[in-house]
C-alpha cells in the first residue's frame, strides 16, 4: 500500500511508512493492528478523537436525510449552527466555506471591499505576523509569514505588510490609513506554538479602530476549545472584527467559517461571495454536535486540567533534559522546543506507539482529541523523555524526572 500512494500520489507530504485502518477515542490502529495513541489529532481536526458514537450516530442519520444542499437553500442545521457559533463568540453573523485557507480568503475579501466601500480603494493592505501561518491558496499564502511556504510559487498577492509578534514598535509603525485587516493568530500553531501577549492583541485593536481597519483573529487551530476557552482571544479580552474558525469545526468533515461583527454584515451582499460545499447540512449538523459534545461532557475544564498537566510535564523536560530548552502553550495546543531535530524522534515515537507532531524542524507540537487524559500525557512523556535520553549525551536524569512529572 504504501509503494503505490508513492506511485499514485503526489509526493507533497512527508508521509510515515504506516498506513491507518481505523480509530477509537484517543487511539489510532494501523492495518496490523498496532496500536497508536493519537496526540496529532489529525492536525488539531479530531477533537473528539475517532468515532464518538453520537457523532457517528449523527453522521449516519443525516446521511439518509440530506448531505447537501445549494447554498441558496436554507437548512435547520445550517442556522442553528450560525446562531450557536455567534452567541459562543459574541460575533453576529456567519459565512461557510470548506477549509481555513478558504476562509482566509474569504476574510481578506471582506476587509477588502469593506474598505474600499468606506473609505477608498487605497485602503487594501494587509499586515499580518513573521511566522504566521493562514494557508496554502494564494491570497492566504501571501499573509503568511513563511518565505518557505511561498517563495516557490511567486510572486504573492500585493499589500501584505510583515512584522514580528509583540512587537509593538513594529506594529505602530505598520498601521495606517492605508491598512484595511490586521490579521493574526492569538496563539501561533504551525510557527511553532507562540502567544500573542494580551498588551500586543490590546494594542493592535486600538490602532485597527483607530485607522478604520479590520482586525481579524484566525483561530482556526487555537480555538473552538484547544486553548482550554471557547476561543484562545477570550484570556485577552481583546474582541476582533472577523473571526476566521476551521480544523475541528466539522467533525471531520470538511467546513470553516468566517464570523463578522455586525457593522460588516451587509458588507458582502447577494453574488459577492460563494463556496458550493461550505456548510453543507452534513458538516453543520456534525459541527453542532460537536459543540454540543463538548459542553456536555465538559471537555474546556478537561482541556484545562490535561493541559496543565501536560505543561507542568513539559517544563520539567525541560529543565532536566538538555535537549529541551522551551515548553509553550496553553491548554491541549503545547510545543516543545528542542535543540535537535523532531522529525526523526517523532519517527521513533511512532514506532513506540504514540503520534506526534513536529512544527518549525525542532519543536514537538501536542494537538491531542479533547478526551485526553493524565494517564495519556504521563505515557507520552514517559516516552518522549525516554526519547531524549537516548539522544542526549547527559545520561540519564531526563527519564528520572519522568516518573515524577
Ligand atoms: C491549518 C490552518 C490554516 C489552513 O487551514 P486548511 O484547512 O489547511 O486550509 C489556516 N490558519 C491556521 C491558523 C491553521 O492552523
Amino acid at each position: 500500500m504504501l509503494a503505490r500512494d508513492a506511485a499514485s500520489l503526489l509526493p507533497v507530504y512527508a508521509r510515515y511508512q504506516v498506513v491507518m485502518d481505523r480509530g477509537e477515542g484517543v487511539y489510532l490502529f494501523d492495518t496490523s493492528s498496532n496500536r497508536y495513541l493519537d496526540l496529532m489529532a489529525g492536525m488539531g481536526v479530531n477533537a473528539l478523537g475517532h468515532a464518538h458514537p453520537r457523532m457517528v450516530a449523527a453522521m449516519a442519520e443525516q446521511a439518509g436525510q440530506m448531505v447537501h444542499l445549494s447554498p441558496q437553500f436554507s437548512n435547520r442545521y445550517t442556522v442553528e449552527l450560525a446562531e450557536r457559533l455567534c452567541e459562543l463568540s459574541g460575533m453576529t453573523g456567519v459565512f461557510y466555506s470548506t477549509g481555513g485557507s478558504e476562509a482566509v480568503e474569504g476574510a481578506m475579501k471582506l476587509a477588502r471591499t469593506f474598505a474600499r466601500q468606506n473609505f477608498s480603494s487605497h485602503k487594501n493592505r494587509v499586515v499580518a505576523l513573521r511566522m504566521s501561518y493562514h494557508g496554502r491558496t494564494y491570497g492566504s499564502l501571501s499573509v503568511t509569514g513563511q518565505d518557505k511556504y511561498s517563495a516557490d510559487f511567486g510572486p504573492s498577492l500585493p499589500g501584505t505588510t510583515f512584522i514580528d509578534r509583540n512587537n509593538l514598535e513594529q506594529l505602530r509603525a505598520a498601521v495606517d490609513e492605508d491598512v484595511c485587516a490586521v490579521l493574526l493568530e492569538p496563539i501561533l500553531g504551525e510557527g511553532g506554538v507562540q502567544e500573542c501577549s494580551a498588551e500586543f492583541l490590546a494594542e493592535a485593536r486600538r490602532l485597527t479602530t483607530k485607522f478604520g481597519a479590520l482586525l481579524m483573529f484566525d483561530e482556526i487551530q487555537c480555538g473552538l476549545g484547544r486553548s482550554g476557552d471557547w476561543f484562545a482571544f477570550e484570556q485577552s479580552g481583546v474582541r476582533p472584527d472577523v473571526l476566521i474558525l476551521g480544523k475541528p469545526l466539522g467533525g471531520g468533515i470538511p467546513l470553516s467559517a468566517l464570523l463578522v461583527n455586525d457593522t460588516l454584515f451587509h458588507a458582502m451582499g447577494p453574488g459577492k461571495h460563494a463556496s458550493t460545499l461550505g456548510g453543507s447540512p452534513m458538516a453543520c449538523r456534525l459541527g453542532l454536535e460537536f459543540l454540543s459534545i463538548v459542553e456536555d461532557e465538559r471537555l474546556l475544564e478537561r482541556v484545562r486540567d490535561t493541559g496543565t498537566h501536560l505543561s507542568r510535564g513539559l517544563r520539567e523536560l525541560v529543565s532536566t533534559s538538555d535537549l529541551a530548552i522551551e515548553a509553550r502553550g496553553r491548554g491541549l495546543l503545547q510545543g516543545l522546543e528542542l535543540t535537535i531535530p523532531g522529525r526523526p524522534l517523532c519517527e521513533d515515537a511512532l514506532a513506540e506507539g504514540l503520534m506526534l507532531n513536529c512544527v518549525q524542524g525542532s519543536v514537538l507540537r501536542f494537538l491531542p482529541p479533547f478526551l485526553l487524559e493524565r494517564e495519556h500525557v504521563d505515557i507520552a512523556l514517559e516516552c518522549v523523555a525516554r526519547l531524549l535520553q537516548q539522544r542526549s549525551p547527559a545520561g540519564d536524569r531526563t527519564l528520572a524526572a519522568a516518573g515524577k512529572a
